[in-house]
């Protein structure tokens, strides 16, 4: 199934975002949906325009709040497979109060972000994931701040799935989507996607140089402690399935919501019957 859309992207030649969508429309393909049962909910940044460039069902939303649009959307229609994407900055500054929410909610739908540690669009501002002496247009000598850990801000809010992938690793970037996709709950996938044009040093060089792969490790991926310890070891950059509990009941699953809601409630009122009728 061809999840590419006619449109041709406008990010900068070389952005790690087509590589990190490029893998999430193969694993979209690889779980076997089809475009028709597919929704994709972006926020604002350069990650924000991807609704654009696949071919699915897409809203691109307000910044910072694709994560409870997204939400909306699977838990109206439990069918449709949920994919939800956006950037550092979306994600982890504006949107870290609807991340953390997303994630202890466990929502069956899957969470992409494309971190490239900047604010690309608005011209290479420090984001939340900039470390903590990078240079910036707005953080001249750095932010001196540390970086939000975004695997362990999932991890202490209950989250039962955190991966990271790296855009450029092709085949196992989408391995690791695709797995995300296929968790029974909130599939969260950091990406690492390099800015080409405002970041110079957290580059494609970079995470080839210094990421380990969880797989070429002796890491179970199903032990809470070991994960913590992986995810809190600032020394590394990790990829892979870092932690997965698939025993942890998905909201659908412990509230019953597995039918479509698209169906009309007894006693709605009319004018909002014939908008649910339109709607859907
Ligand atoms: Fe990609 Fe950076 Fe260009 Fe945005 S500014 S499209 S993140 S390379």
């Amino acid at each position: 199934t061809d999840f590419k859309s006619d449109k041709q992207p406008t990010w900068c030649p070389g952005c790690g975002d087509f590589g990190t969508m490029n893998g999430m429309m193969k694993a979209l393909a690889n779980t076997g949906n089809d475009p028709d049962n597919t929704f994709v909910v972006a926020g604002i940044g350069c990650s924000g325009k991807i609704g654009t460039y696949m071919h699915s069902y897409a809203l691109h939303g307000v910044h910072g709040r694709a994560l409870p649009v997204g939400t909306g959307v699977k838990l109206a229609n439990p069918n449709l497979e949920v994919m939800v994407a956006g950037g550092d900055g979306d994600g982890y500054s504006i949107g870290v109060g609807h991340f953390i929410h997303a994630v202890r909610r466990n929502v069956d739908m899957s969470y992409v972000v494309m971190d490239n540690r900047i604010y690309g669009l608005t011209k290479g501002q420090a984001s939340p994931t900039s470390r903590e002496d990078f240079e910036t247009s707005t953080t001249p000598e750095g932010p001196k701040q540390p970086p939000v850990n975004p695997l362990a801000l999932a991890l202490s809010a209950g989250a039962t799935f955190i991966a990271q992938s790296f855009s450029s690793d092709a085949m196992r970037h989408a391995e690791i989507v695709q797995e995300a996709i296929e968790h029974d709950g909130f599939g969260f996938v950091n990406v690492f996607s390099p800015c080409v044009t405002f970041n110079d040093v957290d580059t494609y060089d970079y995470f080839r140089d210094s990421l380990v792969d969880v797989e070429d490790t002796d890491h179970d991926r199903t032990d809470y402690d070991a994960a913590k310890d992986l995810i809190l070891d600032m020394d590394k950059e990790y990829q892979g399935v870092l932690y997965q509990n698939e025993d942890a009941a998905s909201y659908e699953q412990a509230h019953g919501l597995t039918e479509n809601m698209a169906e009309i409630p007894d006693g709605a009122p009319d004018d909002a019957t014939d908008l649910v009728r339109e709607f859907y």
